[in-house]
């Protein structure tokens, strides 16, 4: 037979690696739940239509990358991709934007059919902060320093916030004016993306990947010209936010980020140490989506962190991976140690609630056991054999280092755990 095959682009998350996912993911949240926002989880398949009016008809993902498919009765629906969408959709039909503002966060899988490479997969994970029923600047330089803070909780000083505003709707506007005019000029030097979005949607050209492109685009009217004085206001209050906060940016009014629904405040945190996929958290205000979407207008902001990009650049970084093992390996030679051995592994967990402690299943010699538990990683081995049985004891013994093996009675054996542990390096550590 053939071996089953996994899907491009589609990576599994391995023991190896999800100790470290869990410890990132853990900071991620914790994070955002001191700041008052609430975790919120939607479907990850919405009707396509959804994606189409909120990311926009011409755009690289509804174009060439969703994954969308006919459900049984024939409803068209799609792997979504990306959260924003979801979560709006989810304020609107839950009512959650009558009179009521919404702080929140969602984490999960997201999907797209690019091409894979490094950084970039079919199914990747997204942590997304997101803010509805907020209107001023306070807000967009909340979601930043949220942001800044966890980059500081991971010790991931490679980042740097570039920053644009796309202005209201109206000055928006009037620079796609100006874009379409000065494209039309260079109409010649267009690539075929280009030319056809030139009249369809010309801020995607400042967008292209393409870098024959680049010193067209370098050239073409930014953004920041066409303000009127409220996206000015709002930006300029922005920025003294972050200059308060300490948190350096860089102007960038090429920014336009790769999605439709963004008004006034867009950002990107990046970095040059991961090659290509430098961009590791996107986001930007979209007070139009809500409306456009059904539900009543209400501004909102929101931003994505893209995990696969910051677990390699918490790598990069000299972040420390975190283990699966276990704090404690339970030992029992022989049949007779089998029940009072999970009787005592029982009575171990309820004393100590936090402590982890694997047992050995499927029997082995003592010499295979002792090595298993040595591969588990814990920081102790309990051993249970045959005299201990009769003598109604057991030993507990340091794996990791040099400290004499100890035995004590039954009853006392919570006790005797957490007093060895303390001598350990696991009970200095944690
Ligand atoms: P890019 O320009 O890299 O394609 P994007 O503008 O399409 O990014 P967003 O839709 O804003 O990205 O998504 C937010 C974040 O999610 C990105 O900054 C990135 O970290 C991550 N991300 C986006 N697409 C992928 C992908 N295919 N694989 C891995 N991570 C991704
Ligand atoms: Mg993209």
């Amino acid at each position: 037979m053939t071996q089953v095959q996994s899907i491009r682009g589609m990576s599994d998350i391995l023991p190896s690696d999800s100790a470290t996912w869990q410890a990132v993911e853990t900071i991620l949240r914790d994070v955002s739940n001191a700041y008052g926002y609430a975790e919120i989880r939607v479907p990850i398949v919405e009707r396509t239509d959804l994606f189409r009016r909120s990311i926009g008809e011409v755009t690289d993902v509804v174009e060439k990358e969703m994954y969308t498919f006919d459900d049984r009765n024939g409803e068209s629906l799609t792997l979504r991709p990306e959260a924003t969408a979801g979560i709006v959709r989810a304020g609107i039909t839950n009512g959650m934007l009558h009179n009521q503002r919404q702080k929140l966060w969602s984490t999960g899988p997201m999907f797209r059919y690019e091409k894979p490479q490094k950084g970039r997969y079919r199914q990747f994970h997204q942590f997304d902060i997101e803010a509805l029923g907020f209107d001023g600047p306070d807000i967009d330089a909340e979601l930043i320093i949220i942001t800044n803070r966890i980059w500081q909780a991971l010790g991931i000083d490679a980042l740097e916030l570039e920053l644009n505003s796309l202005g209201t709707p109206a000055s928006r506007q009037r620079h796609r004016e100006a874009l379409t005019q000065y494209f039309l000029q260079h109409e010649d030097a267009l690539d075929a993306d280009s030319r056809d979005r030139l009249h369809r949607n010309p801020l995607r050209i400042l967008d292209s990947k393409n870098a024959d492109m680049a010193a067209l685009i370098s050239g073409a009217p930014v953004t920041t010209d066409y303000l009127d004085e409220e996206s000015a206001t709002h930006f300029s209050l922005l920025r003294e936010l972050l200059d308060q906060a300490g948190i350096a940016y860089r102007v960038n009014p090429r920014l336009v980020r790769g999605l439709d629904y963004y008004s006034k405040t867009v950002f990107e945190w990046v970095t040059d140490r991961l090659g290509a996929q430098g961009t590791v958290c996107g986001g930007g205000r979209y007070d139009g989506l809500v409306s456009q979407l059904g539900g009543r207008a209400t501004p909102a902001i929101g931003c994505a962190i893209g995990m696969e990009r910051l677990l390699e650049l918490y790598r990069v970084c000299g972040g420390q991976p975190a283990m699966n093992a276990p704090d404690a390996y339970f030992v029992a030679v022989g049949e007779a140690a089998l029940l009072p051995a999970f009787a005592l592994a029982e009575s171990l967990r309820d004393a100590l609630p936090s402590l982890k402690v694997e047992m050995n299943c499927d029997g082995g010699s003592f010499k295979s056991q002792m090595k298993r538990a040595d591969r588990s990683g814990a920081a102790i081995a309990l051993i249970l054999g045959e005299d201990e049985v009769a003598q109604r004891t057991i030993g507990i013994k340091a794996l990791r280092e040099d400290l004499e093996q100890i035995s004590v009675s039954w009853p006392d054996l919570g006790a005797a755990v957490t007093q060895y542990i303390d001598n350990t390096g696991l009970g200095k550590d944690g």
